[in-house]
């Protein structure tokens, strides 16, 4: 007999936590590790434990997605300059031939180099506790909007290549 995941985690014991992240309370962010009521000790706050598993799963696996946003934001930046690098050449060669098959190559590989900088935006969704989880070096900003602008002014080179 073989259970999907989903299954397993209804079938362990309801007091049982297996996150890497601690339980919170959605309002005031209180731990609430082993706590024999649903109700926040720190606030009041009545909650049940499926949400708070649901809620703190969602923002593990924002965490993880993050662990790799510096390293899709270089990606970015190498394929923005590979683009400006062919952009260039079919300018300084003068291979008008080639122009319009560049023009649509560097034009998606800018769309790509703006999704692989806004990578690091998901910083914003995840809470303040939260953030030292998602690992050395942090996301990073400079990373990111470089990605994002090389991408764009790629496309806008592309179009008027
Ligand atoms: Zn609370």
């Amino acid at each position: 007999m073989s259970f999907t995941w989903g299954e397993l985690e209804n079938l362990a014991p309801k007091d049982k936590w297996r996150l890497p992240l601690p339980p919170t309370c959605a309002k005031c962010e209180y731990d609430l590790t082993g706590l024999p009521e649903e109700r926040c000790p720190e606030c009041g706050t009545p909650f049940h434990w499926e949400e708070v598993r649901k809620r703190t799963k969602r923002i593990w696996n924002l965490s993880l997605r993050l662990r790799h946003a510096n390293q899709d934001a270089r990606l970015g930046i190498i394929i923005g300059l590979i683009g400006w690098f062919a952009i260039g050449f079919v300018r300084l060669l003068g291979w008008d031939g080639l122009s319009p098959l560049v023009s649509i190559f560097a034009f998606g590989g800018g769309v790509i180099s703006i999704i692989l900088g806004s990578q690091v935006l998901n910083i914003r969704r995840m809470p303040k506790w939260a953030r030292p989880y998602v690992g050395h070096p942090p996301p990073s900003m400079l990373l990111g909007a470089g990605s994002m602008l090389l991408g764009f002014s790629q496309m806008i080179g592309a179009l008027i290549l």
